[in-house]
């Protein structure tokens, strides 16, 4: 049992002054007046919060050492050769961030990204029928894969069919990379969890916003538009952003690292652009958070939630490490 203690707190949703954090297996903000005197406690200047999760990398395409010294707590593998990706996940050496991972994109024969340079032999699977669907989400999960990756357009129906099942079955979500009307339908009918990207290449229609709205998450990769240069593909998927967290739907903050000239930590262009969609400094740290997750970050400088200076403030967090004493 231990106090971490500071002048600020940002936990579920909002600033809180004269809180502590409890840590005991779990993270639990507690009023200062009940940490105990005597009680082993660690002070820090400024603010400290959820470790913060970037939920779309490519961990073996970048180092993510670095990703977790920018700042990075915990990230979602969304593609990559399962026993390297496998292998980082299980932290062999200190300074690497907490990692979920799909293993290989598991697609159509031919699809994506099969026909991309940046995706290295083995970093993809061709699935040619359900039997192929079923055993390759029995491999991923046998290697600790939590979440299923595949793209569109989508393998044949009875192939997808399986996949999804299979995924659902084992108790891993399914993550789906589709950019445009059709292929984000496609998704519905498939019964996928999470959109690996905001659409980008056309406007989605009001009905099909509210639906996904309902039944899936989306992670933002705004960025991957321009990279901070203003592009027709940016504006597109901000307005389908926007209508989704109209309708409720539920964000997750991700970047795609790994897959172009994108920093490697808090990514301030992307959280102005989620700012751009709507979200509110807290909404954009509650889509860089996870309730279950007990890593956590820290801004020395304090947390800024005035929208204009949220972002910088942003990326200057740090992952806390056991050995931090700043004081
Ligand atoms: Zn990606």
């Amino acid at each position: 049992m231990e106090y971490l203690v500071a002048p600020d707190i940002w936990w579920d949703g909002r600033l809180r002054t004269g809180e502590a954090l409890r840590c005991d297996g779990a993270v639990t903000p507690v009023p200062l007046a009940d940490v105990p005197a005597g009680a082993p406690r660690r002070d820090f200047p400024g603010t400290l919060l959820p470790g913060l999760v970037d939920a779309h990398v490519h961990a073996t395409l970048v180092d993510p050492a670095t990703l977790r010294a920018g700042g990075i707590a915990a990230v979602w593998d969304l593609g990559g050769v399962l026993e390297q990706v496998a292998a980082l996940a299980a932290r062999p050496f200190p300074g690497l961030p907490v990692m979920r991972f799909a293993g290989p994109f598991l697609i159509a024969p031919g699809g994506y990204p099969s026909d991309r340079a940046w995706a290295p032999p083995g970093s993809w699977r061709e699935l040619h029928s359900a039997a192929e669907a079923t055993e390759a989400v029995a491999v991923a999960r046998a290697a600790g894969a939590t979440l299923i990756k595949t793209t569109a357009p989508l393998p044949p129906p009875a192939t997808t069919a399986a996949l999804v099942s299979a995924a659902h079955a084992a108790g891993l979500q399914v993550v789906v990379h589709a950019d445009d009307s059709r292929g984000v339908a496609a998704t519905l009918d498939a019964d996928a969890d999470l959109l690996a990207h905001t659409p980008w290449t056309d406007r989605l229609d009001a009905g099909l916003v509210r639906a996904c709205a309902a039944r899936q998450r989306w992670i933002s990769t705004l960025d991957i538009h321009g990279w901070g240069e203003p592009t027709a593909s940016l504006v597109t998927a901000v307005a389908n952003l926007r209508l989704f967290r109209e309708y409720g739907g539920d964000v997750r903050y991700g970047t795609d690292l790994g897959n172009g000239p994108l920093p490697p930590a808090v990514n301030p262009r992307e959280i102005r652009a989620l700012q751009a969609a709507g979200l509110t400094p807290d909404a954009v740290l509650t889509a860089m958070t996870e309730t279950d997750l007990t890593e956590i970050s820290w801004i020395p400088g304090g947390l800024e939630l005035d929208p204009p200076h949220f972002a910088d403030s942003v990326a200057t967090a740090r992952v806390l490490d056991a050995e931090v004493r700043p004081r």
